[in-house]
């Protein structure tokens, strides 16, 4: 018997597995799922154990170097995960497999400590006549694994009264991994799950019986207004899901991964939650993955690569605001945690929902077009509450008005309303900095990253940085071009909103919510919960307001610019925008008072507006629908994309000439789109060009793309451009 391993170098010439003996010093403890260290070459380098078969020829096989780690890292279910996404995504099974398993491979080990179980024994404390010893008795039963100190301390007794119990026998002490709980010092509340309202009860109902079912996948869209109670469907469906004896992966993206939303899970969950997301230590992260390994958690409430947890078998798989883009992974390799976790369902029977109030119309269609899945809808907000009204506001008359302020009056004068009526404000930005372009008015020179095609954003600390490397300098007094002093500041972002607001009202109490506020560990919580208890009465930021956000308080939600994204050269800039102002209009009245919204556009008539305008999500469905079936884009079509990067053009440009050549030559009846600059041309000093391949059936894109990169590999010429292949992109730039 050999060990198959695959081994940690992410190449498409060594993307198969590797037969090693076992050393009898490791016989018998190598298992699938080990790490181990094995020669390669001559080096000796990390691999991991995919099997245990023997060997298909007798050539002389090396041993194995060392076993890493006494337990497997990981699973048969993440095994399978990873071949199926090298497959299909295209790229190495280790870059799959190490995608999955990272929180593992990040990090240093657990800290022990010594824990007291309760011993196997005849005579348990008597409470009458031993009422300590009764008391630590009594804890202990609940919580298994407490250290000496610990256990006095819930008991409330002295140490000693413990001591006392491991000397005749009651209490076991064994070594145990410290969990390093992330909630660890927040207070634990509990939650009494409300009365479900007739929708919210209907849904879960056909949730439940999709559980009860043995007949495989069920699919649910749930199409819930914003406000209208999904999040309690979700943790009633949970709550099924445990009683039945099954574990649960709820994943929700990054910036609404709020400790509102934490707090929630914890309250209905208590320590069954573990949770997973990027502003964990590294420590806190292996602690949850432990205990979700153990079983001792059985739903994990995470980000995008939380569908890869190490769950035995999931039986109810949640993806709340399934159409947000931040569940594509953005680097090999690019899967999209939505088209996982369908798979992962296929493999588990699990049930699968995907919660939104604006659908992707990739999963829209599939509910409502005749598709396998099922629609399930919330039309009301809970309780009395109404969807706020919207208003837009033509910026273009704004400024006939002579009104050249960030601010249109009508939105000035319902700002000044609310904080005279004492209530909340968003006002909702998507780009962060004070000015978003500096330009020279002599010479007309932009301001641009020296290492990307981007222009610089001035920040309030005086400097230029690039959004995209993060490169930055201090802000030159004259043009670096001509010499002339008048260099002028446009575009703006939520820094100069934030000065704006506080130089108009200078008694508001104001906050703002972007990437550069949270940078600190804590901080995004701490504002978040600052405007929820009221101490603030305007909130202003980035897409990071937009999301999730419950807070009663407010009533006035003001969208500064609403064209942002609208004009993006990407064919999904309608659906973002659509998508992006329903939910940051969704965060207005949702406590006892209506809720009202103003949008500032320079396009009122865009269907995009007037339909977010209108909460009409279907009429917004069928055109955004005629038009993506008119353009042959998805999901009519599929797309892969072929990124070309390299830090000369000319290399780039041929490089992405020989590939497209390569697919033309394909028999795989695709359509090529290109080659052409990516719209954004350099990052990070490399040219970037791209290659959109289009096909009625999604395999003639792996075929195709298989081919051209065969081809590309041969050639030496290319030796330092890079290509990365990305199946149903997400991103276009
Ligand atoms: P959504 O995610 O659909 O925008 P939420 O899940 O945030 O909506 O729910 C909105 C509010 O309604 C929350 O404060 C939630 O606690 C409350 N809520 C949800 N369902 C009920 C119910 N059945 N009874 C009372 N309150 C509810
Ligand atoms: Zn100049
Ligand atoms: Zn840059």
């Amino acid at each position: 018997m050999q060990a198959e391993v695959l081994v940690s170098i992410a190449h498409h010439q060594v993307d198969k597995v590797f037969y090693y003996n076992i050393p009898p010093s490791l016989a018998g403890r190598v298992q699938v799922g080990s790490r181990v260290l094995v020669p390669f070459g001559r080096r000796k380098i990390e691999g991991y154990v995919v099997g245990l078969n023997p060997a298909p020829n007798q050539e002389e096989l090396k041993d194995l170097a060392a076993l890493l780690d006494e337990d497997p890292i990981f699973t048969p279910l993440q095994l399978a995960l990873a071949r199926w996404m090298a497959a299909y995504y295209l790229c190495p099974t280790v870059k799959a497999l190490r995608a999955i398993i990272w929180p593992l491979l990040q990090i240093k080990g657990p800290k022990k400590v010594k824990g007291l179980w309760p011993a196997v024994c005849g005579n348990v404390p008597d409470p009458r006549r031993a009422p300590k010893s009764a008391a630590v008795w009594e804890v202990i039963q609940a919580r298994p694994g407490l250290t000496r100190k610990e256990l006095a301390e819930a008991a409330g007794v002295s140490p000693r009264v413990v001591d006392s119990m491991v000397a005749r026998g009651l209490l076991a002490s064994k070594e145990r991994i410290e969990l390093r709980d992330p909630c660890r010092n927040l207070p634990e509340k509990r939650s009494v799950p409300p009365v479900l309202y007739e929708e919210q009860l209907r849904a879960v109902k056909k949730i439940i019986e999709a559980l009860d079912k043995k007949d495989g996948r069920h699919v649910f869209l749930l199409h819930g207004v914003t406000g209208s109670g999904k999040t309690e469907v979700y943790l009633q469906a949970i709550a099924a899901a445990l009683n039945r004896g099954k574990q649960a992966i709820v994943l929700v993206p990054e910036i609404a991964l709020t400790p509102q939303m934490i707090d929630l899970f914890r309250s209905r969950f208590g320590h069954q939650v573990a949770v997973l997301h990027s502003r964990l230590s590294d420590g806190e992260r292996y602690d949850e993955y432990h205990r979700l390994r153990t079983g001792e958690a059985k739903v994990v409430l995470g980000a995008r690569s939380a569908i890869f947890s190490p769950l035995e078998k999931p039986g109810l798989i949640i993806l709340d605001e399934e159409h947000e883009p931040s569940y594509k992974q953005e680097e090999s390799p690019r899967y999209h945690a939505r088209t996982v976790a369908l798979r992962l369902a296929g493999y588990t029977g699990a049930v699968v929902v995907l919660g939104s109030a604006t659908p992707s119309l990739e999963s829209y269609c599939q509910a409502a077009g005749g598709g396998t899945y099922q629609l399930l809808e919330l039309n009301q907000r809970v309780g009395e509450l109404t969807l706020p009204s919207v208003h837009l506001i033509d910026l273009r008359r704004e400024l006939r008005k002579g009104n050249k302020g960030i601010f249109s009056g009508v939105l000035q004068e319902a700002i000044a309303d609310r904080l005279s009526r004492r209530e909340q404000v968003i006002l909702f930005l998507n780009r962060r900095g004070y000015s978003t372009l500096v330009v020279c008015r002599e010479c007309g020179l932009v301001l641009k990253c020296p290492h990307c095609d981007i222009s610089l954003t001035y920040h309030a600390s005086g400097r230029l940085r690039c959004h995209y490397c993060n490169y930055s300098v201090m802000a030159p007094s004259l043009c670096p071009g001509c010499g002339s002093h008048y260099v002028a500041y446009l575009g703006m972002g939520t820094q100069k909103v934030e000065q704006e607001i506080r130089r108009l009202f200078p008694a508001a109490r104001v906050l703002r919510l972007d990437s550069d506020t949270v940078g600190r560990r804590g901080a995004h919580r701490e504002i978040i919960e600052t405007f929820r208890e009221g101490e603030a009465d305007i909130l202003v930021g980035t897409q990071m307001v937009a999301k999730g956000l419950d807070i009663p308080g407010v009533t006035l939600v003001g969208v500064i610019n609403a064209d942002i994204s609208l004009h993006m050269p990407d064919f999904r800039a309608s659906e973002r925008t659509f998508q992006l102002l329903t939910q940051v209009a969704g965060r207005s009245g949702r406590g006892k008072k209506k809720g009202e919204v103003m949008i500032q556009t320079y396009s009122p008539e865009h269907y995009a507006i007037t339909c977010a305008q209108n909460h009409d999500y279907r009429g917004f469905y069928c055109r955004e629908m005629a038009l993506r079936r008119a353009l042959g884009y998805p999901p009519f079509t599929h797309l892969a994309r072929l990124l070309v990067t390299g830090k000369l053009e000319r290399e780039v440009q041929e490089a992405a000439d020989f590939l497209a050549q390569a697919v033309r030559t394909t028999n795989a009846p695709v359509e090529l789109l290109g080659p052409a600059p990516a719209p954004i041309g350099r990052i990070k000093d490399r040219y970037r060009w791209h290659l959109v391949l289009k096909a009625p059936v999604q395999n003639f894109l792996r075929e195709a793309a298989t081919a051209a990169m065969n081809g590309f590999y041969n050639m030496s010429n290319y030796r330092r451009v890079q290509v990365s292949v990305d199946i149903a992109p997400q991103s276009m730039m």
